[in-house]
C-alpha cells in the first residue's frame, strides 16, 4: 500500500522567490497530506486499500479516484520542480530535446504551450506535459481538477498544479504569473528526460 505522505524532495524555502515557503509549506502539510489521509479513511479494511495509486487510477472512480489522483499528481507536481540553483535552464541535448523539437518545434515553443494550456483550463486542474505512447510523440493538456493523463495510458513527464491553493497566498488572482515564474525558473528537464527514457 502506497498511501503515504511522500516527503518533499526539498526545503519548504527551496523555490522561493518564485514560490513562498508559506505557500509550500501550506499546499505540502495541509492539501497534499489532507488526501492521502482522507484516502486512507475511505479504504481502511477495503480490499482496494492494498491496491497501488496507479491501479485506484485507471480502475476507480469518483472520490476514491479523486483522492487517489491528487496523492500522485502532487508526488509528480513536488518532483516536476527543483529549485533554480540546481536545474538546467533549459532541456539539456537529449531525448527529451530531440522530443520536444519534434513535437513543438523549440523549447521555447513548448514554454508557449504550457502556458497557453495554463491559461485556457477553466477552474482548478494540472497542466502536464507527457508522453503518448499510441502515436509516439509528447503532448501538451490542461486537464481539470485531478484528471491524470495515466487514465488514457499516456505517460505524464511533468506536471504544474494550477489550483488556487498553488498560487493564492503568494498571487492572489495572478495564476499566469505563477505559470510564467514556475515555467521559466522551476521546471526539472532533467527529471522529464529520465521519465522519458523509463517510458520508451
Ligand atoms: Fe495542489
Amino acid at each position: 500500500m502506497d498511501f503515504v505522505l511522500k516527503p518533499l524532495p526539498y526545503a519548504y524555502d527551496a523555490l522561493e522567490p518564485h514560490i513562498s515557503a508559506q505557500t509550500i509549506e501550506t499546499h505540502y502539510e495541509k492539501h497534499h497530506r489532507g488526501y492521502v489521509e482522507k484516502l486512507e479513511k475511505m479504504l481502511a479494511g477495503e480490499p482496494l486499500a492494498g491496491r497501488s495509486l496507479e491501479h485506484l487510477i485507471r480502475e476507480a472512480s469518483g472520490p476514491v479516484y479523486d483522492n487517489a489522483a491528487q496523492i500522485w499528481n502532487h508526488d509528480l507536481y513536488w518532483r516536476s520542480l527543483c529549485p533554480a540553483k540546481d536545474r538546467s535552464e533549459k532541456p539539456k541535448h537529449g531525448l527529451l530535446s530531440v522530443r520536444i523539437d519534434g513535437a513543438f518545434g523549440s523549447s521555447e515553443a513548448l514554454s508557449w504551450r504550457l502556458a497557453a494550456a495554463a491559461e485556457h483550463l477553466f477552474g482548478s486542474g494540472y497542466v502536464w506535459l507527457f508522453w503518448r505512447p499510441s502515436v509516439e510523440r509528447l503532448e501538451v493538456a490542461g486537464l481539470p481538477d485531478a484528471d491524470n493523463p495515466l487514465r488514457s495510458g499516456d505517460v505524464p513527464l511533468l506536471c504544474i498544479d494550477i489550483w488556487e491553493h498553488a498560487y493564492y497566498l503568494d498571487r492572489r488572482n495572478r495564476r499566469d504569473q505563477y505559470t510564467d515564474a514556475v515555467i521559466r525558473n522551476l521546471l526539472d528537464w532533467d527529471a522529464a528526460e529520465q521519465r522519458l527514457r523509463a517510458a520508451l
